[in-house]
């Protein structure tokens, strides 16, 4: 535009003679460029939801509620009936309406009088813009202010401008803001009286009160609807209607939903007025009220916040987003955004070791994993319950959340690949922590949020997929093309995962564990749970971290994954807290009120997974004395095929007094026998519990094979640890080992020196000497065992 009329300016300007309209065109240019026009009119922040109702809307930065109104929001009754009253000619004027100022100007000197008459909307955006006094000079200045609107302006962007800007009394601003504050609905909807109401009241908005006028302004309101009818803009019926109707206009408080998101979106998009989300409004209204009144049933714990995420799981879209129980809590924290506040996981992330195990070939979920104490390098995880269970599957230890098979696992697989999984499936804390985390880091020694948590569930949802969680709608022509399917109104199954995303477990394993977790018969079911409640069909997963301080539960179906924490942002823990009591309640009440009429559909297993016969007792492939089996999953190609030896074949004496091996089987008088095969750390367990098991019988004494086999492990103390003892009050060491099944009798040595004899399962105590000491364990075949630990004196 400023081009084309530097154009025109040089083409007048290299004429000999310059006119008077000319000059004017040249004065107009040189202001332009001396005193550009910036309009900038400030907005409130507006949040609003998949279904464009308005969520949560902000003060503008001047204390104002000043909400844009769209373009395709300014319906025909109302732009027809703002030009009749304000300004008829706004199509056809520049920008000044000259017949109208000559009239006013005429009239002025006649009565002596000023009237306004003359104001174009054009002139009165100016002054809503730019408020000056009410001189001639500055009725000079706002007439080329005008002309520079005109010119820069298309008529219906400043038509929008206007009703954008228009005063409503207080500190409401224009058309939107005031349908909203004062009907409770969108301009869109409003009626023909109410439109009539709203273009009457910026005349006189301090003496036109609404909701403490209403009388008066139905009478004025009336007065203009009568002369509307006579200049024909609406037929006599709709007039008669829109006469008769009442006046309801009253003071509402402007909408506050999802508090958390609306300052985050704000936050990230500070000068975008409309910000649109995917929320869907009546699910975050329930959820928030769900959140509030059970946060409320369990304040007397001194339980005080919650947080909850909902998820699509077909488009990933948040439905619902609870950052805090109470936002105006301010005691409690109630502005924090628990959706992103970093938290230990408790025992949250064992399904995706467990996926990743499955994955890596090392387990499928009938794999035996003894469930006994065991020292990590110093490192000692003990069970919620502090019980020990002895060999359980892989598929019990998740679903009851055993910590010592995680532990066990992890070690096996390291953690750095836990780590990498992790950072794949974008768990930001833990990059940054990616350097420091140890075994620890699967019983919650880490740092997680709600939304990350929720997106990997959403994953295990989606076929091992991560996709990212969308705060807004897609983009319409994106879901025309169908890449983003709408949401189903009614009860039918959604369709099958389409595919996208990144694969952070299989498939496959994805579908072990829904199956895992999907089993009811566990302990963590709330304690009060009874058949009375209902429970929703869903894959879930509890977490409660290391002081009581967070409790987790994350659920998912094929339709919904649900993410909920609760705890005190304060971070102070509660003896009454955990994942299945105070969690697994809220998440299956919202469960049931966002998912109640829940397809039928289920996940099906993926092709990649098999069928097959394993031992009972390993979860192996069956050997040759293997005597029960059961039906296990496996992933074809990649599960592992280990041949089951837990049993084994032993020749004994009639008795079963003394085993022989080859080098000293009898020629006659030897039975064969099965033993299980039992690995040391279970032979110390069933020992240190008195749990009858069968024992090979010793070796016979006068054989003179070397064994060749493991040694005793020494168990405590740890192998190159230091301890510090007070020369004052000198403490013991103790030595434990785990041995063998067929060893009687171990021999422990320090500095070389015979210490004790001892039974393998008795512990031993020493009180050790400051420097380095070398500690050895030798059992009754001649096998030994070094390790060596340094001993300080504090
Ligand atoms: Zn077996
Ligand atoms: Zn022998």
């Amino acid at each position: 535009m400023l081009e084309k009329l530097l154009h025109i300016a040089k083409r007048i300007g290299r004429r000999r003679w310059v006119s008077v309209p000319a000059g004017l065109v040249l004065l107009f240019i040189t202001l332009n460029l001396l005193f550009p026009f910036h309009v900038q009119p400030r907005y409130s922040t507006i949040l609003t939801a998949a279904d464009g109702t308005i969520l949560h809307a902000f003060l503008n930065d001047r204390d104002r509620w000043r909400m844009v109104t769209e373009l395709d929001e300014i319906t025909p009754v109302l732009r027809k009936t703002i030009l009749r009253k304000e300004d008829r000619y706004f199509y056809f004027h520049p920008g000044f309406n000259p017949l109208a100022m000559a009239r006013a100007a005429f009239r002025n000197l006649t009565t002596g009088r000023r009237t306004s008459g003359a104001s174009t909307i054009t002139m009165q955006v100016v002054r809503l813009l730019e408020p000056r006094e009410r001189t001639y000079g500055s009725k000079l200045i706002e007439l080329f202010r005008a002309v520079q609107l005109e010119l820069f302006y298309s008529k219906d962007e400043i038509l929008q401008l206007y009703v954008n800007l228009i005063p409503y009394g207080g500190n409401v601003e224009g058309i939107k803001s005031a349908s909203l504050l004062f009907f409770g609905k969108p301009p869109q909807l409003l009626s023909l009286a109410e439109v009539t109401t709203l273009t009457i009241i910026p005349n006189r908005p301090s003496s036109l009160r609404l909701g403490s006028n209403n009388a008066r302004i139905v009478q004025e309101r009336n007065r203009w609807l009568k002369r509307f009818g006579q200049a024909g803009l609406f037929t006599a019926s709709e007039v008669a209607d829109a006469l008769t109707e009442p006046l309801n206009a009253h003071r509402r408080a402007a909408p506050r939903l999802a508090p958390h998101l609306a300052l985050r979106l704000k936050s990230q998009y500070p000068d975008q007025p409309v910000i649109h989300t995917a929320l869907r409004p009546g699910r975050q209204a329930q959820v928030e009220r769900l959140v509030a009144n059970y946060v409320g049933r369990i304040r007397s714990l001194n339980i005080h916040n919650a947080a909850v995420l909902v998820v699509n799981n077909q488009t990933m879209q948040v439905e619902a987003y609870v950052g805090s129980a109470d936002f105006n809590d301010a005691a409690d924290g109630g502005q924090v955004d628990g959706v992103r506040a970093v938290r230990s996981p408790g025992s949250t992330l064992k399904p995706l070791l467990y996926a990743l195990a499955f994955d890596k070939g090392l387990l499928t979920p009938k794999t035996v994993l003894n469930d006994v104490p065991t020292n990590f390098s110093g490192y000692e995880p003990e069970n919620y319950d502090r019980q020990f269970n002895g060999p359980v599957t892989v598929e019990a230890a998740l679903a009851n959340s055993l910590n010592v098979p995680a532990v066990k696992v992890l070690q096996q697989i390291g953690t750095p690949a836990l780590v990498d999984l992790l950072k794949k499936a974008e768990f930001e804390t833990v990059k940054k922590q990616s350097k420091v985390l140890g075994l620890s880091m699967i019983l919650g020694g880490c740092g997680v949020t709600l939304e990350e948590l929720t997106r990997l569930f959403a994953a295990f949802a989606n076929e091992g997929r991560l996709q990212p969680l969308l705060y807004h709608p897609p983009a319409p022509s994106l879901a025309r093309r169908g890449s983003a399917p709408p949401l189903p109104r009614t009860a039918e199954p959604p369709p099958p995962y389409q595919g996208g995303g990144r694969g952070v477990v299989s498939p496959e394993a994805a579908f072990l564990i829904t199956n895992t977790l999907t089993q009811i018969t566990r302990p963590d079911l709330p304690n009060n749970f009874d058949n009375s409640y209902h429970l929703p069909r869903i894959a879930w997963k509890t977490g409660t971290s290391y002081g009581r301080r967070d409790a987790w539960s994350i659920g998912y179906n094929r339709h919904y994954t649900i993410g909920v924490w609760v705890g005190n942002f304060s971070g102070e823990g509660v003896p009454e807290l955990s994942g299945a009591n105070i969690a697994t309640p809220l998440l299956f009440s919202i469960f049931n009120a966002v998912d109640y009429n829940s397809p039928k559909g289920w996940f099906r297993a993926p092709k990649g997974l098999t069928m097959r016969q394993v031992c009972a007792g390993t979860g192996d492939v069956p050997g040759d004395f293997c005597e029960h089996t059961i039906v296990d999953y496996a992933i074809g190609g990649i599960s592992p095929y280990r041949r089951c030896s837990h049993r084994k074949a032993v020749w004994t004496d009639a008795a079963g007094a003394v085993s022989y091996c080859a080098h000293c089987l009898p020629d006659s008088g030897a039975v064969r026998r099965f033993y299980p095969n039992l690995a040391p750390e279970l032979i110390a367990f069933y020992r240190s519990r008195r749990i009858p098991y069968a024992e090979i019988p010793p070796h016979h004494p006068a054989c003179t094979r070397v064994f060749a086999r493991q040694g005793p492990q020494i168990v405590s103390p740890n192998d190159g640890s230091e301890y510090f003892i007070n020369p004052h009050r000198p403490q013991q060491l103790q030595l434990s080992c785990q041995t063998e099944n067929e060893v009687r009798q171990v021999y422990w040595y320090v500095n070389d020196r015979l210490y004790r004899k001892a039974a393998p399962t008795e512990a031993v105590f020493f009180q050790p000497q400051a420097g380095p000491v070398k500690i050895s364990c030798a059992d009754d075949k001649g096998r030994n065992t070094n390790i060596r630990i340094l001993v300080r004196a504090e």
